[in-house]
This record gives C-alpha cells, structure tokens and sequence, in this order.
C-alpha cells in the first residue's frame, strides 16, 4: 500500500496487533491470528473492510517524521473525534516514554489544551490521558465506558469513567 506521503507498511504490521479489529472479535493488544510472522495478512483479500480501511497516522501523512514509524518506534497513531490516540505495542508498554515521542506527546497535549483536543495513550486496554502538566491513568477501560473530563477553563483538572448505559 502506498500513502499520500509516498510511505509503504514496508514490514511493519504493528496495527495487526494493537488495533482492535471487531469483525474478526479480535482484542485490542493481541497479535491477529491471521498476521504472517515476518509480515503480512494470510487473508490479504478477504480481510474485514476494517483492516482494508485503516491507515495509521505516519503512513496516511507526513506530520510524523520517519522516527515514528510503528516497527521502530512500536507506537501506532491515529486521529479520533475527540484528538489524538497513540496506540504502544504491549509488548513495549513504556515506548511511549521514549524520546522524542514523550516530548512529541507532551506537545500535542499542549496544543490540545488550546484546541480542545484529548492526547490519549492507550497500552492494550489501559488507557492514559496526557495534560501538558500531568497523566490521569485510567486503568482498563471497558468497551461501554468513556472519558468524561473535569475542566476549569481550557484546563483538564480530572478525569473519570462513566459507563455508556449510565
Ligand atoms: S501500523 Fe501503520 S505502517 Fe504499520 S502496518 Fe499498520 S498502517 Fe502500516
Ligand atoms: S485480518 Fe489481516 S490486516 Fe486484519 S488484523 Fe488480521 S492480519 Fe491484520
């Protein structure tokens, strides 16, 4: 696959593992079962429209640099409604911390902060909001929960879990 960047998956299949992928009842945080060791898709035809739709952020664009590439940098990041989400391999749950992604992150939750935007890192089904002053960890985060923020101001003062049906 080629992207508007002129970037290619190349050997990466990070997103076959940290992606939750619905129609195969697949975890978030669990390598696929039909991922090839070494790279690829087994079913590369016929697999779920999900995976045929997705494209993480470095591939899709060049506001990532090469540094962030999934296979070396084993954090995968894609855009939500509500901002940013950087998905780290579990297998790496600290990648995140590195440099200069922890910087890059810490960037983006400043700008979030003036933009409305959440910057959430999430390690399987942890999930970690970042602030530009602190991280509000979340623990595990069920599939019928969500995020609600307390503000004062453009300023995230806590967060918590409330469920859907609640
Ligand atoms: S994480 Fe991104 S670069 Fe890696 S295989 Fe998925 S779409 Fe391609
Ligand atoms: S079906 Fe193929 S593309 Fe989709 S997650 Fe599994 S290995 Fe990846």
């Amino acid at each position: 696959m080629t992207s508007p960047a002129q970037r290619a998956c190349g050997g990466c299949t990070l997103c076959c593992k940290v992606m939750a992928i619905e129609a195969l009842a697949k975890p978030a945080g669990s390598w696929c079962g039909h991922c090839k060791p070494g790279g690829g898709c087994a079913i590369y035809a016929e697999r779920p429209t999900e995976c045929e739709d997705f494209a993480c952020l470095w591939l899709a664009s060049d506001l990532l640099d090469e540094g962030w590439k999934p296979s070396r940098s084993k954090l995968v990041v894609t855009t939500s409604d509500d901002g940013v989400e950087i998905r780290c391999d579990p297998g790496s749950p600290n990648a995140w911390r590195k440099q200069p992604y922890a910087d890059d992150i810490r960037a983006w939750a400043v700008e979030g902060e003036h933009n409305d935007m959440t910057v959430l890192v999430i390690v399987g089904r942890r999930m970690i909001l970042v602030t530009p002053e602190r991280e509000f960890d979340l623990g595990i985060v069920g599939p019928d929960e969500r995020i609600v923020r307390e503000m004062e101001g453009t300023k995230v003062v806590g967060a918590r879990l409330v469920r859907e049906s609640a």
